[in-house]
């Protein structure tokens, strides 16, 4: 049994994105069935609709910042009821016995998460689409639930940008005494340097863009290094415990592993596959510094980061668009013209 959903799709990764009918399975016992009231607009939407990793399956429906109502709930679900205000991130599924599911790390299974979109379900092989529609369904193990002093708007991107940030952060054991840098002021950098902030670290954000200092002071940044600048990047060596480097294209990280402290560690979140210019050692030899990688995050550390949210009153700023302007938006995050994340009101579907 299926049921039927309207959402925006790609059909291919040259053309924009569609109006799209589509089906849906109806909920399995385990299953909590949403009615999408909001969807965060994430750069890795635009990767995976112009297929830059490879694997796109089309039509695609992209979305994994999803926030909405609980409609129903299957027979073996007893963690939401109807109303609920939940959240969906960027995994649906995972194997749930593997070491990394059993650490409650899912984005890391052995046997490969199952995504929001683009993936296929792992019990009846349907595809999965994702949060630019207005109903999803999703096992209830992978339902978040959303604090209410949270405004469900700016809750949206906390789903991929917040967790993505937020799982580093905590891994690196992130607090007052530490020192925080980001690089990149878009969805993941603005919430990058308010969840560092929040967590009692001093944060400094590299923008290769002038012109964001006075937002980013705003946000919680202590200060603003203009990455272009080589004697801003000089004067800030030898000082981070942690970078967290959010840029979605290749880039040269080596002058940022200068700004690192003995010990210190530069972890990529935002741009996937081979360095180019290579990385020089000496800097990781000579003062023990690593360069690691993190995947968004496990369900219940995105879980104790709603939490976090909502006792500290964090929320992404957003600009509120209706789903006719996504082709729009996604231009307009590759001109990094967005503050800080574009979030689709799904009500705009029925027009
Ligand atoms: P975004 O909103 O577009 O922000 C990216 C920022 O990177 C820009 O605001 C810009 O900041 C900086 N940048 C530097 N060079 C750029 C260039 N040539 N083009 C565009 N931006 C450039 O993107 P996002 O949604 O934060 O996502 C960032 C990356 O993280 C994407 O590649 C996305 O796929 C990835 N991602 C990874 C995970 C994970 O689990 N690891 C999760 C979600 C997203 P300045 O102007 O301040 O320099
Ligand atoms: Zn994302």
């Amino acid at each position: 049994m299926v049921m039927k959903v309207l959402g925006y799709a790609a059909h291919s990764a040259q053309e924009p994105l569609t109006p799209w009918s589509f089906e849906r399975r109806n909920a399995r016992p385990d299953d909590v069935v949403i009615d999408i009231l909001y969807c965060g607009v994430c750069h890795s939407d635009i990767h995976n609709a112009r297929n830059d990793w490879g694997g796109a399956i089309y039509p695609m429906v992209p979305g994994h910042e999803i926030i909405g109502r609980v409609a129903s709930v299957g027979a073996r679900v007893s963690r939401f009821k109807v109303g609920d205000a939940v959240g969906v991130g960027c995994m649906v599924d995972s194997c749930q016995h593997c070491k990394p599911c059993m650490r409650g790390l899912e984005q890391y299974c052995d046997e490969g998460s199952t995504y929001t979109y683009n993936a296929q379900d792992r019990h009846d092989k349907m595809q999965t689409y994702g949060g630019y529609s207005d109903t999803i369904v999703v096992a209830d193990k992978f339902v978040l639930r959303v604090p209410d002093s949270i405004d469900l708007k700016g809750a949206a991107p906390l789903l991929c940008a917040g967790i993505t940030t937020w799982s580093p952060l905590r891994r690196w054991n992130i607090g007052p005494s530490s020192r925080v840098a980001i690089v990149g002021l878009g969805g993941l950098g603005h919430m990058g340097i308010k969840l560092a902030k929040a967590l009692g670290a001093d944060v400094t954000l590299f923008s290769r863009s002038p012109g964001k200092e006075i937002d980013a002071r705003r946000l919680g940044a202590d200060r603003v290094v203009l990455s272009t600048d080589a004697e801003q990047m000089a004067s800030a060596s030898n000082q981070f415990d942690l970078i967290i480097d959010t840029v979605p294209i290749p880039h040269d990280i080596n002058p940022y592993m200068s700004t690192l402290t003995l010990d210190g560690t530069l972890v990529m979140v935002g741009y996937l596959g081979p360095l180019d210019p290579m990385l020089n050692t000496i800097p990781m030899i000579m003062q023990r510094k690593s360069v690691a990688g993190s995947l968004i995050g496990g369900i219940a550390e995105t879980q104790e980061m709603l939490d976090f949210c909502g006792e500290h009153g964090i929320a992404s700023d957003v600009e509120m668009i209706p789903i006719q302007e996504i082709n729009n938006a996604y231009e307009r995050m590759l001109r990094s013209d967005v503050k800080y994340r574009f979030v689709i009101d799904m009500a705009s579907l029925k027009a």
